[in-house]
């Protein structure tokens, strides 16, 4: 037998045998079902693709409809699907000298995200549909586990007959600066922060990133033309992917400049972002609810059409900044540890009362409660500091500290703001 412990990086595993019961049987049994559902369409996107695998991002898209209309498990199982569907392809490929072909997942065998797990009395928790959990005894035959088991768990490989948990070791450990928080709020073509230090809001600030935002625009638009201008297929690829590159260096030498000055500037301060990872699937989800929202209206097919094309365009914008490799190059530079925040509702959830926000304009948040505008960008960098305290253990009052009031100026939204944004938006339409 191989030796039950294996170390990767940061992470540690631990693995025992199980009999699974009838739920989780099934629950495999269909994860192998949709694994191979995936295979298939990842393959036919390659097909038309130039043998391309997708991510499992777009992977997702595709096989999102049918996971949501015919399964009733937790949303985030369908993320370990995709990734096992598109490793399986690549390994094949890898394999059989850059051939592709549709195979088939035989073993019954399913990673499951760490969201969807925890450790309780000894048992290993799984959530197999909303509010529906799984327990597993967890075998102790090394006294290895007791202590991994204080780290949270990375990830849950479930097999037919082996269960492997791997626990997140941190191995550097950078400080968490509980008095001296920057929460930034990942905008397009701005990015807004706020400090908090020894429970007062000391500063927020607004960065232009609009430069970011433009050199990628213009790539796009280069890159279209090129789709539709050079007949010959071998060399529009190329020049694709030559222009993809260059995209690419330039996003990340920018990335790099603005990463290095933010954190030099504030090297004594804890980094609070948002956890991206999942916002895709957000603009996903506001996709699908206008869709629904056309269905009841009896099929208001033009509006529906309307909203699409209008989040579709949110949509390839939230991809084209790269705010996840602005967390990374922070995360990595940062001499202290980096916090990432739950996002929901940081932009309908009013830091300062609690009330709900209404975003009359999108750069508007309005709080009936507090009976102001505020500017959207700036409250949300407030909340994202506020959840960041949060975690630290030191939650901060917003509307009772003294320095709210000194500072509530800065959050309000201004009108003229509005102008130059309606500016930029006509500009972008043109464009
Ligand atoms: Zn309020």
């Amino acid at each position: 037998m191989t030796h039950p412990w294996k170390s990767k990086g940061e992470t540690r595993t631990i693995w025992f045998y199980y009999n699974p019961d009838d739920r989780i049987l099934e629950y495999l049994m269909d994860m192998k079902e949709l694994i191979n559902r995936g295979i298939l369409n990842a393959y036919s996107i390659a097909v038309q693709n130039s043998n391309q695998l997708p991510s499992p991002i777009t992977l997702r898209k595709s096989l999102k409809n049918y996971y949501d209309n015919n399964t009733e498990y937790a949303k985030h199982h369908i993320n370990p699907v995709c990734r096992s569907a598109i490793a399986i392809l690549r390994s094949y490929r890898k394999n059989n000298d850059g051939e592709l072909k549709v195979i088939k997942a035989e073993k019954l065998a399913m990673r499951i995200d760490s969201e969807l797990t925890k450790i309780e009395n000894n048992q290993l928790r799984i959530t197999l549909k909303p509010h529906e959990y799984e327990y597993i005894d967890i075998v102790d035959k090394s006294n290895k586990y007791i202590d991994y088991s204080q780290y949270p768990i990375s990830e849950v490989l479930l097999t037919g007959n082996k269960v492997c948990i791997t626990f997140r070791v941190s191995t550097d450990d950078k400080p968490v600066i509980h008095n001296n928080i920057i929460g930034f709020d990942l905008n397009f073509k701005s990015i807004d922060y706020t400090v908090i230090r020894n429970s007062e809001i000391v500063e927020v600030k607004s960065i232009d990133t609009s430069d970011i935002a433009q050199a990628q625009r213009d790539y796009a638009r280069k890159r279209s033309k090129m789709q539709k201008h050079i007949i010959n297929p071998a060399k529009r690829d190329r020049k694709l992917k030559e222009a993809k590159h260059r995209q690419r260096n330039i996003t990340n030498d920018k990335i790099h400049k603005i990463t290095t000055e933010i954190v030099r500037n504030n090297s004594e301060k804890t980094f609070v972002f948002e956890d991206l990872t999942n916002i895709k699937e957000e603009g996903m989800k506001k996709k699908n609810r206008k869709r629904n929202r056309g269905d009841k209206s009896n099929g208001n097919n033009k509006k529906d059409a309307k909203n699409n094309i209008k989040s579709k365009r949110f949509r390839t914008h939230i991809n084209k900044w790269p705010y996840r490799l602005f967390q990374r190059y922070i995360d990595y530079k940062s001499d202290n540890e980096t916090l990432y925040v739950d996002p929901a509702g940081t932009s309908s959830e009013c830091p300062v009362c609690g009330g709900k926000l209404r975003h009359p304009r999108w750069k508007e948040s309005e709080c009936i409660n507090c009976g102001v505008t505020y500017n959207r960008d700036k409250l949300a960098s407030l909340s994202i500091s506020v959840r960041g305290l949060c975690l630290c253990g030191t939650p901060f009052a917003v509307s009772g500290s003294p320095s709210w009031h000194s500072m509530k100026n800065d959050y309000l939204y201004h009108p003229d703001q509005a102008n130059i944004e309606n500016d930029q938006r006509l500009q972008e339409r043109n464009a």
